[in-house]
Formats: structure tokens, sequence, C-alpha cells
């Protein structure tokens, strides 16, 4: 049997479950107090930009991406992009709608965001079916950018994310199985 990678120490009990939220049957993953400690804050900003290299941008998605990708953009000494829900960026939009568990929900960059060849990093907090990473990976792809991989706090192994975004690399700082 291959050995499963521990989570890192500070991050455990920093993430908390929450059962039944926001409905019943689903079991939460709470990271507000990941970002209410300023040191585990600080640890998952240099576990997230860990390793990577010659990186032009980072794209976190609504809205917990947001946190995340912002600490790793600040990390990298690069700048940050927001993928949002729709209606909410001006100028001209890069629009995709992609499946949810129930339904669709829709995903817009700024087409001005993402330059020809820009090497671009996706964050989000938690990857679960990966289809929110998905449609933003191919908002980038759209523009033009380089996909150079798709990173996140936590990722449901069970959901298999993973298979939803192949080809792209995947790196989560805890793998919850
Ligand atoms: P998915 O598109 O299924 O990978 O869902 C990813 C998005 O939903 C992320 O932006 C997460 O913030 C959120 N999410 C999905 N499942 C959970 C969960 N169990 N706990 C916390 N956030 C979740």
């Amino acid at each position: 049997m291959s050995q499963q990678p521990s989570p890192p120490p500070w991050l455990v009990d920093v993430v908390h479950d929450i059962e039944d939220f926001p409905k019943p049957g689903i079991g939460f993953k709470d990271l507000s107090p990941l970002w209410r400690s300023s040191s585990a804050t600080s640890r998952c900003a240099v576990a997230l930009a860990d390793g990577l290299e010659n990186i032009d941008v980072v794209v976190g998605v609504e809205a917990r991406g947001f946190l995340a990708g912002m600490i790793t953009a600040q990390r990298l000494g690069v700048g940050f992009v927001a993928a949002r829900k729709p209606g909410k960026l001006p100028g001209s939009i890069e629009s995709i709608e992609y499946d949810l568990e129930y339904g669709s929900d829709i995903l817009e960059l700024q087409s001005s965001s993402i330059a020809a060849d820009d090497r671009v990093v996706i964050i989000d907090d938690v990857i679960a079916t990966g289809g929110t990473a998905a449609a933003a990976a191919a908002l980038v792809s759209r523009l033009g950018g380089e996909v150079v991989e798709i990173r996140a706090v936590l990722e449901l192994m069970a959901l298999d994310g993973r298979a939803k975004l192949a080809p792209n690399r995947v790196h989560s700082l805890w793998e919850v199985r």
C-alpha cells in the first residue's frame, strides 16, 4: 500500500470540520481559524508558494480563493487576478459556465488580466469535485495563459477532483482522505 502524505502539523488545528453545513449531509471545511492566525497564514503563504518559479500571475477563485491566492502572489512577488462570479467584473470579460453537483455556475475573468504566454498558478482554498478550478484553468487557457499548476490548501481526495483537472498539475497542502 502506498504511503499517504500526512498534513502539515500547523494546518491540522486551524481547519475545523463543520457537519451539515451549508446543507444537511455536507461536511464543511472551515478555514476561518487559519486566516484568524497570523502565524498560520504566514506558513500557508510559504507552503503555497513553495517550489514555484518564473510565475507571472496568480489567479484566485471567488471567494475564499482570494485569500489563499493573494498571500501566495505576495509571497511570489507577482500580481493577483480575481476569478469572479458573474456580473462582478467591469469591462471586457471572458466567461465560462460549468457544472456543479446540482445545476451550474459561471466564472469570469477580465480579458485584459492575462497576457499571452503568462505563466499562471490557480489557487483555491478547497478542491472538492474540481469543477471550479477546472473552469478557472479553461478561462486562463482561452486568454492565452499557461496554467503551470493548480494549488489548494485542502483537497477532498474522495471526490477525485484530479480526474477533472487532468492534465493540469495539482498540488494541495493537505490531501484529505
Ligand atoms: P469544487 O468545484 O467542487 O471543487 O468546489 C470547490 C469550491 O467549493 C471551492 O471554492 C470551495 O471553497 C468550496 N467547497 C466545496 N466543498 C467544500 C467543503 N466541503 N468545505 C469547504 N469548501 C468547499
